[in-house]
């Protein structure tokens, strides 16, 4: 667990809630600036696999190594702080306040957000801000109130306060609920557009939209690894397909 170019590691991870195991003994290793694809039924265990690994739920087996450093037990502040960010299932913006405040808010180095919120950005912050606005597609809205965004511009402007963080793994869990086919195309494109900058998780379900992705896939099953492989070696597996069509 120690190649240059390896971002983090989930080794042999169990989480057991009162003799229900979420993961069991669950591996996963994601490269740096790599996007990698978690799918599996529902209950199988994703959304454990990201608190797990922010330090919101604890293993109760095995271990997460982040850049080398062990992690398992460390509280989530810390761990985001050494550079691991998470957008949850539902947008959590901001909504009384502008997209470009959202994003500055979430772009502060120093996380006391409400301390520093009203500061002014420095001009580097400022072209960071832009760009990112630029990427999830919302510069036309940036003065917009985010509670005024339709769903899917929310669920972008959350990825975008993810990117804002500069950590290098991002963790997107189910990053296209409650989204059309059109909106999915789009926010696959985006979320390919951050490979190399930032490694990224990502969690979902929809096979047009993990398709469009194009990334590693990983199997999850019962709280454990079923497969790994590209798109087309997943949607050609016969053991895949039972445990989709099983449920
Ligand atoms: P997924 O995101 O793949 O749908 P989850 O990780 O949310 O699955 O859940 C995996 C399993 O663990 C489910 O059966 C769920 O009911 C159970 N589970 C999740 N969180 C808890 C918890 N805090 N206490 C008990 N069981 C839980
Ligand atoms: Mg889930």
């Amino acid at each position: 667990l120690t190649e240059p170019n390896l971002l983090l590691a989930v080794d042999g991870v169990t989480v057991d809630f009162d003799g229900f195991k979420a993961l069991n003994g669950f591996s996963l290793t994601i490269d740096k600036g790599s996007l990698r694809v978690v799918i599996g039924p529902n209950g199988a265990g994703k959304s454990t696999l990201c608190d797990t690994i922010i330090g919101r739920v604890r293993a109760t087996n095995g271990r997460v190594v982040f850049k080398g450093e062990e992690i398992t037990y460390l509280p989530e502040f810390e761990i985001v702080r050494r550079g691991v960010c998470r957008k949850f299932q539902t947008p959590g913006v901001l909504p009384t306040l502008t997209v470009l405040d959202n994003l500055m808010i979430a772009g502060q180095k120093d996380r006391s957000w409400r301390r520093s919120f009203g500061l002014r950005q420095a001009p580097e912050e400022k072209e960071k801000i832009e760009k990112i606005l630029e990427t999830v597609g919302l510069t036309d809205r940036s003065h917009i109130l985010a509670g005024e965004l339709a769903h899917g511009e929310k669920q972008w402007l959350e990825i975008g306060m993810v990117v804002a963080t500069d950590a290098e793994l991002l963790l997107l869990d189910e990053p296209t609920a409650g989204m059309g086919p059109k909106e999915t195309s789009k926010t696959a494109d985006l979320i390919r557009g951050l490979g190399g900058q930032h490694a990224v998780l990502v969690i979902d379900h929809d096979m047009s939209f993990i398709e469009q992705l194009n990334g590693r896939v990983t199997v999850m099953h019962q709280g454990q690894f079923l497969k790994e492989g590209s798109v087309a070696e997943i949607r050609k597996d016969p053991d895949v397909a039972a445990v989709y069509l099983g449920r």
